[in-house]
């Protein structure tokens, strides 16, 4: 007897057009588990800054413990005019990241057909690469503190934490990422200005390229790289950066792709000792939430990456090529990208793409 494959969703819609681009992932999942033969299994929580505006919290205190048991998280965006951004970031997306040890951001950078790239002259084929951020140390650490508060002394300093552990795990990644691509990994550093982790960064680097010896490499401080990803977006096959070079980088890229609509992300455990979270890049956007004009290419997209890491790869390839066709023409795309679809138009154009 044979079972059907099955999987299990936490979804966190989250906050403004985090609750409307959701669920047509969801649906557009769904649609791809039915060709392809396999169940998807949804647990909805609330988790949000409007949870927040009652609560007190983010999301309760075991927040973690109640996904863990999941095969993936799929988050929307949190985020709401009257709620401070670190609240958000600290309450919910750092806590998640780093319980689940979701160590590798990951945002492919790719211009689809049919979006005009912001580069001038650039095409599809001049702009497909990935930029893979280390996600839970590096320069975002909680170590340091501020003295003097309020006078002509005050000082504030905060430490950059680098552990080989965890240097070497995110080169890895990049570098196993690029052997099942063009096999080029290119490194974000500042080793000539930040003369303790930037140097050690490099020296990791050179051990990683040792360990991977048919992947090609490329470093560049982070300054002229990011001249780079404008002026020559074709030389980059797979990027990698620390938490603070990858952040940066990763908004970067996804803005010479065209619009933050499209743009996915996932944060992954690549071990899978813990469910993977995927989510757009773009957040709540309060300005357009509630009309219905949000575009759900990046929340469909974030979806097909984690049904590539569920093992689905063929499913995550449908949803890919519906995206695609669903952007080539005016009327099934979505005013961000020059198109006249509301946000249900550009549904029914990738559902019926999926077939
Ligand atoms: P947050 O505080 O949650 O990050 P934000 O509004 O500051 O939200 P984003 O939501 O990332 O930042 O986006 C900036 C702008 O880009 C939005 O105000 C919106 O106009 C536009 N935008 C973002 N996502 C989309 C989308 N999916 N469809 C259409 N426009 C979008």
């Amino acid at each position: 007897m044979t079972t059907q494959r099955s999987y299990r969703i936490a979804t966190i819609p989250g906050d403004g057009i985090g609750k409307e681009v959701i669920p047509v992932g969801q649906r557009a999942a769904e649609a791809a588990a039915r060709r392809h033969g396999f169940r998807l299994g949804w647990s909805e929580f609330d988790w949000s800054c409007e949870r927040y505006a009652k609560t007190g919290r983010m999301m309760p205190e075991d927040g973690a413990a109640q996904v863990k048991g999941h095969d993936a998280i799929y988050l929307g965006a949190v985020g709401f005019p009257n709620v401070p951004d670190h609240v958000s970031l600290w309450g919910l997306l750092i806590p998640l990241r780093r319980e689940l040890d979701l160590y590798a951001n990951v945002r492919p950078v790719r211009l689809m057909r049919g979006v005009a790239s912001p580069l001038t002259g650039r095409g599809p084929a001049d702009i497909d690469f990935v930029v893979v951020r280390e996600n839970v140390e590096g320069e975002y650490s909680e170590i340091g503190g501020r003295l003097y508060h309020g006078t002509d002394q005050e000082t504030a300093s905060q430490l950059a934490v680098f552990t080989r552990r965890g240097v070497d795990r995110i080169m890895d990644y990049a570098f196993q990422l690029a052997q099942t691509r063009r096999g080029h990994v290119t490194s974000a550093t500042k080793s000539n200005g930040i003369v303790h982790t930037m140097p050690f960064w490099d020296e990791r680097f050179a051990a990683a390229k040792a360990r991977h010896p048919g992947v090609k490499t490329a470093q560049f401080h982070i300054d002229i790289l990011t001249a780079h990803f404008v002026l020559h977006p074709d030389w980059f096959d797979v990027v990698v950066g620390s938490n603070l070079f990858g952040d940066i980088l990763s908004d970067l890229g996804p803005a010479v792709a065209g619009s933050i609509g499209i743009a996915p992300s996932a944060n992954l455990n690549p071990e899978r000792n813990f469910p993977s979270m995927f989510e757009p890049v773009h957040g709540s956007a309060p300005d357009i939430a509630g009309q219905g004009i949000a575009n759900p290419v990046a929340a469909v997209w974030a979806a097909a990456m984690m049904l590539d890491h569920l093992g689905e790869a063929e499913a995550a390839r449908t949803l890919e090529a519906a995206i695609e066709t669903s952007l080539e023409r005016p009327e099934t795309r979505t005013r961000d990208l020059g198109g006249t679809a509301d946000t249900a138009g550009a549904e029914r154009a990738i559902i019926a793409a999926i077939g």
